[in-house]
């Protein structure tokens, strides 16, 4: 039996005169439906990505998914949307606190920035009206141009942090429902876990930071590391829109993910 070996890299393959190209990756075409994002707007600010994102329309399938969105598949529906949507970032490496923003972003993007109608109601006035809201609108807290990514914790214990991401929060439910761990576990805290890349040097996997979180750090350090991640550096999109009232306060209100939403009447 002859043993068939495959060609060396750059080697070319001879077929009767007829040389065919070794095989290489080719250059992906630019879906001309797609347009790049202002990296900017992100509350991450696109701190953590290293391409360029582009950004195309919802479609049909996605409208229809968003619309029968419930609570149990909301992850599901979102991810798969912003799949579809989303390119020069793997899902897998999209940071969840710019997940709320992208999904708001892209609607406006694809309904050509059609304004959405909320009833408010001041908390100060208590001036009750109809407003129009845009993608301009969105509530973004970015992340400060401070936080840094290496902290020393009261104790002298270095971390490395990074930002949690699609990926993680599926590694969390894969965990969750992983027979093989008696413990069980805190999704929570799981997911403080996805904040650390490395301490003391030492990278660490989700669970090593699971370990460490609920069994080894000292009360004051974890109170010092979800004071810097949850309070004083928090960036993210909760899914508000912001306006000025009349009587001169900066309210938030929540946005209503219904029908005009997902698909309003154009
Ligand atoms: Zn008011």
């Amino acid at each position: 039996m002859k043993k068939l070996n495959l060609p060396e890299e750059g080697q070319h393959l001879e077929m009767g005169g007829f040389q065919m190209p070794s095989i290489q990756e080719a250059p992906k075409p630019m879906n001309p439906s797609m347009v790049m994002l202002d990296k900017g707007l992100l509350p991450s600010k696109g701190r953590f990505y290293e391409n360029d994102i582009y950004i195309k329309k919802w479609g049909v399938l996605d409208i229809k998914n968003l619309n029968k969105m419930t609570a149990n598949n909301l992850d599901g529906v979102v991810n798969s949307v912003l799949s579809n949507c989303i390119s020069g970032v793997k899902l897998n490496d999209i940071v969840i606190t710019d997940k709320m923003f992208l999904l708001i972003y892209t609607r406006f993007f694809t309904y050509n920035n059609k304004p959405i109608s909320i009833q408010v109601e001041c908390p100060i006035c208590g001036n009750a009206e109809k407003r129009m809201f845009t993608s301009k609108d969105i509530d973004v807290i970015q992340i400060s141009d401070d936080f840094d990514t290496d902290i020393e914790l009261p104790s002298g214990t270095i971390l490395t942090l990074k930002a949690p991401t699609i990926g993680n929060e599926l590694e969390a439910n894969r965990l969750m429902n992983n027979p093989q761990i008696i413990e069980s576990l805190d999704k929570d805290m799981l997911m403080v876990g996805a904040w650390i890349k490395s301490k003391n040097g030492n990278d660490m996997s989700m669970f090593n930071s699971y370990t460490y979180l609920s069994h080894e750090i000292s009360q004051e350090d974890f109170t010092s590391l979800i004071n810097y991640l949850m309070n004083t550096y928090y960036f993210g999109c909760k899914g508000l829109m912001k306006y000025d009232c009349s009587c001169g306060s900066e309210n938030k209100v929540a946005i209503p993910f219904d029908n005009q939403f997902f698909a309003p009447k154009m």
